[in-house]
């Protein structure tokens, strides 16, 4: 079983990840930068957790600055010097000019110009945060997080020292934010295929070479990914614009029992309650 999903949709049922989050705040910021917001409605007290008290009143007539995202948060920075912080958990979308607004749509934004944007989370795992802009590096959910994956910070030489003398398997450590932020189970399952490491490989005995082959698999198979999204993006114009999950072309998640590209049978095995898919031919 996938995260608790059938074990039939495993395309289907995805959770937004990276790739998502950062198409969704491009998609965004198409609609929000340089907009004052109009009018904030609330259509329930919490998501996850309660929204933040005051969230109306420090939204309502503010402008938006700029859109940003860091690990799987998209933040939409004001010029009150506030950032509105939100996490789609397991089944958040933004839905932008939403024909009608709908049993999920939780929060809703409309801006100066009368466009509307509402925030619908089926689950309500996600979260929405409103945090001091000078304040975000020391935000807890932040200060914790490793660098960003399609950063600088994400090197060889970073995943060498964080990986040192650690026995735990190189697939559970890329899952830890705190070593890469915003990585998922499905991008690391594809990276670590990409770059010929096996999953339960001990992290501290992933040679060099092999680390400097994982960083440039990271960053492609999110650039893809988001690459992939980008088409969507155009779907945010119309009136039923949603979030959209991008079924790429996985070389080895939710395929076990299919031929890898080498030939041999995809596998799949749980690691730390999830399901890894790899190929035990390429993967060394
Ligand atoms: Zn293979």
């Amino acid at each position: 079983m996938l995260e608790g999903e059938a074990q039939t949709s495993y395309i289907a049922r995805l959770m937004p990840e990276l790739p998502e989050v950062e198409t969704t705040v491009r998609g965004l910021a198409r609609v929000l930068e340089g907009e004052r917001i109009a009018r904030v409605a609330l259509n329930r007290a919490d998501l996850r957790r309660p929204f933040p008290l005051g969230l109306v009143q420090a939204l309502t007539g503010a402008r938006v600055t700029t859109l940003d995202r860091r690990a799987k948060y998209g933040l939409i920075h004001t010029d009150r010097g506030t950032t509105m912080i939100f996490h789609l958990g397991m089944s958040g979308r933004w839905r932008i000019e939403p024909s009608a607004i709908e049993k999920h749509d939780h929060l809703v934004l409309e801006t100066g110009s009368g466009r509307v944007l509402a925030l619908n989370d089926a689950r309500r795992f996600g979260s929405v945060d409103l945090v001091d802009t000078d304040q975000l590096d020391t935000w807890p959910a932040f200060a914790a997080l490793g660098p960003e994956p399609l950063g600088d910070g994400l090197t060889a030489a970073h995943l060498r020292s964080a990986f040192a003398g650690r026995i735990t398997p190189v697939k559970q450590l890329l899952l830890d934010q705190g070593m890469v932020a915003g990585l998922g189970n499905i991008y690391v399952c594809e990276a670590l295929h990409r770059s010929h490491i096996r999953p339960d490989k001990e992290a501290g005995k992933v040679s060099l070479a092999g680390l400097k082959r994982l960083v440039p698999a990271i960053r492609e198979v999110l650039t893809e990914s988001i690459a992939a999204g980008g088409s969507t993006i155009r779907d945010y114009a119309q009136p039923s614009g949603e979030l959209g999950y991008f079924a790429s072309a996985w070389q080895v998640y939710g395929r076990e029992g299919e031929a890898c590209a080498c030939g041999a049978p995809v596998k799949r095995f749980v690691q730390g309650g999830r399901s890894t898919f790899w190929c035990a031919k390429c993967q060394k």
